[in-house]
């Protein structure tokens, strides 16, 4: 993506008729938009099958799918390529999702502690899932697991007994990410990006663990794709838990819920189905830094992390909108209900101008 915007705009003549070349295609594919708009169910599944694309999901679903593939079609008709098939964001993404200690109770000022660690690579050019970490871990401020835990997560007392404590647990992790080449280069970053199931993996669970057990926050786990946010403004639906947006998909939950493992390996699959109909997944997520660059924990520690925020981050804005970065402050919901808020318009037609002669096919 960098690479492509950062090239020089083309100038005089060829912009030109790029620009109405480019305004032509939008015409095109803007008509095709309505008439998906006013196609019912059975159209859509109809059209889908013809296509040879996945038929499953609700209405709104099916609409996305077909746009996003009558898109591609006139582009490659063309002669030009997918703009998401080339420019996506992360070589990988990984998708994580912890479990902890909890009571049923959910007593005040209960200090949850990590017991599961999974992770998930999806390859978003293969938009395969290409490797798999999972640990338990053994928790220390409250090592006896309630029996509300274990039946929720499925985890025993002698399977957190017989794991490593955080700490250990959290550098087999780094070795891993090391091992699948896995490198985090800072802000620009284009290997990978974490993604979770709602603001608290990152934001609670981890941040919190990192902080009682004397290890600095890891960089890479500071921003994140919220897939729930992702997926709730690419498809325009209310914020939905994991199951619901499966079935809105047409899929069923496969495993066990609340086992971190295959509540990561579902939320990978609801990113896989998010990429292939042409979401590209950003970070839209961060940590409140302070001072110091350190959370401050009387606050409110995540925060929403806009388009605007996420392309300066990328240097694909201006700098007076990176300098706006750390005061940026549109809050993430508080928890995870229902909330309409934050829709960001999905640009389902625009292809820049300065990507059209990047985007010829040789
Ligand atoms: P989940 O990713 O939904 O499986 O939840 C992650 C963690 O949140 C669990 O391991 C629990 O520590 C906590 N949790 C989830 N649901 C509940 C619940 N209903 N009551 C108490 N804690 C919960
Ligand atoms: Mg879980």
């Amino acid at each position: 993506m960098g690479d492509i915007n950062k090239d020089p705009p083309e100038t005089g003549v060829l912009q030109d008729s790029l620009r109405s070349e480019g305004e032509n295609l939008h015409k095109q594919i803007a008509k095709r938009n309505g008439e998906v708009n006013r196609m019912n169910k059975g159209e859509l599944r109809a059209k889908l099958r013809d296509l040879k694309q996945d038929t499953r999901g609700t209405r709104a679903v099916l609409q996305k799918r077909l746009k996003h593939c009558y898109k591609k079609n006139r582009l490659s008709k063309a002669n030009l390529r997918d703009p998401a098939s080339i420019n996506h964001f992360y070589d990988n993404i990984i998708v994580i999702d912890f479990e902890a200690t909890c009571e049923e109770a959910k007593p005040p000022g209960f200090k949850h502690e990590i017991i599961e660690f999974p992770a998930v690579i999806i390859n978003t050019q293969s938009r395969k899932i290409i490797g798999e970490f999972q640990s338990y871990v053994q928790p220390v401020l409250n090592p006896r697991l309630s029996k509300f835990c274990t039946r929720l997560t499925g985890i025993s007392q002698e399977m957190v007994e017989n794991a490593p404590k955080f700490p250990e647990v959290l550098n087999q992790f780094k070795n891993w990410l090391n091992e699948n080449n896995l490198i985090f280069e800072g802000e620009d970053c284009r290997s990978f990006a974490i993604a979770t199931d709602g603001p608290w993996d990152m934001g609670r669970f981890l941040l919190h663990q990192c902080n009682d057990s004397q290890q600095p926050l890891p960089e890479w786990a500071k921003k994140w794709i919220n897939i729930k946010k992702s997926y709730c403004n690419f498809y325009r639906t209310k914020r939905l838990p994991l199951n619901q947006m499966l079935e809105k998909l047409g899929l069923h939950f496969e495993g066990r819920p609340h086992c971190g493992m295959d509540d990561s390996r579902n939320i990978a699959r609801i990113a896989i189905h998010l990429l292939n109909d042409g979401c590209n997944l950003r970070l839209n997520e961060r940590i409140r830094l302070h001072s110091g660059g350190k959370p401050d924990f009387r606050y409110r520690v995540v925060c929403n992390l806009s388009r605007r925020d996420f392309e300066s981050l990328r240097g694909l804005s201006k700098p007076d909108v990176i300098n706006n970065e750390e005061e940026s402050d549109e809050d993430t919901e508080n928890e995870d209900d229902e909330d309409l808020g934050h829709f960001e318009n999905p640009d389902e037609v625009d292809i820049p101008i300065e990507m059209m002669a990047k985007l010829r096919m040789k």
